[in-house]
């Protein structure tokens, strides 16, 4: 594959943030149904919403129903381009109608964010849900076959190892079967020892994965580096700022819910006030902010992201 590939298109429409010297940029798949959160957050009632102005009209809409929205992050650290997530992909056949069968022009806008499919280097998976894998693959028309051929896929053993454990329902089982076992058995996944005592673990000079159990048990937030700058992309350990307002507020897919509250009030109290980007997986533009005090818990503060851009040869 030539190793050009990722030149052809010499600009960006994706918003982009940079860390030091770090740059991210967001890559949209779809903004999800308006029926997400109150089933992901059942505890985000539209009371809960409105005790926080600041998540309107942004984070929440008129009927302070929650905004979510699917995307990945395409990250160039010193050269290196990694990929954060892989959304829920296209044409996968799916038990949420949401999410099946999707046709989106991912690809495209990953490309034109700089980032041909050949040119990606590493895939960091958060963990493994159905609309954290999808792109991992896609369809050449017979099966189903790794979408980044030059890149490894990194996610963590202790992931892989309760997946592995789980009698899993049909649904979930055709998640693997087309998702993540085509780029296991092509030999392009690493399993990372990432210990759950809170320690984080360097995957690459400026890149680190950060222990926060509780959705799963193996999930990992991703914490990036450069002179002094610091961001932190969620993964699913934080679905929407609403949790800020109240680190207790769990999601319905949550494993261990009781860890997973445990890990967003030490995550939050840990990111307040000192400056790191907090970059959300699944929060809708804009996306990114910082951590502030409010009250006795929290509020993200809108980080502007850079206007679109030319993109230099690397
Ligand atoms: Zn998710």
């Amino acid at each position: 594959m030539p190793t050009t590939a990722h030149h052809a298109t010499p600009h960006t429409d994706a918003p982009t943030w940079t860390v030091g010297d770090i740059t991210v940029h967001r890559v949209d798949e779809v903004p999800l149904p308006p029926q997400t959160g109150p089933w992901l957050l059942p505890g985000a009632t539209p009371e809960v919403v409105a005790q926080a102005p600041w998540l309107q009209p942004d984070f929440a809409d008129e009927q302070r129903v929650l905004r979510l929205a699917s995307h990945s992050f395409a990250v160039d650290v010193a050269g290196l381009r990694v990929l954060v997530d892989t959304g829920i992909g296209n044409g996968k056949r799916r038990a949420n109608p949401a999410w099946s069968n999707l046709n989106s022009d991912y690809l495209k806008r990953l490309t034109q964010a700089g980032f041909a499919p050949d040119s990606v280097d590493l895939v960091v998976l958060t963990h493994l849900h159905t609309d954290h894998v999808g792109w991992n693959t896609r369809s050449d028309g017979a099966s189903w076959v790794p979408t980044f051929p030059n890149a490894r896929y990194l996610t963590t053993r202790t992931e892989w190892d309760h997946w592995a454990a789980v009698d899993m329902d049909e649904a979930r089982r055709q998640m693997f079967r087309d998702s993540v076992h085509p780029i296991k058995d092509a030999g392009l996944l690493d399993l990372v020892d990432v210990p759950l005592d809170g320690s984080a673990i360097d995957i690459a000079p400026g890149i680190r994965l950060r222990p926060t159990p509780g959705h799963t048990p193996g999930q990992v937030a991703v914490e990036l580096s450069s002179n002094g700058e610091r961001a932190l992309i969620t993964g699913d350990c934080i679905h929407h700022p609403v949790q800020l307002v109240d680190p207790g507020l769990g999601s319905c897919v949550d494993t261990d819910p009781a860890a997973a509250a445990r890990t967003r009030r030490e995550l939050l109290g840990s990111l307040s006030g000192t400056g790191t980007l907090l970059l959300g997986s699944h929060f809708p533009p804009p996306t990114a902010g910082h951590v502030v005090p409010e009250g006795d818990a929290y509020r993200l503060v809108p980080a502007a992201n850079a206007p679109a851009r030319e993109i230099s040869a690397t």
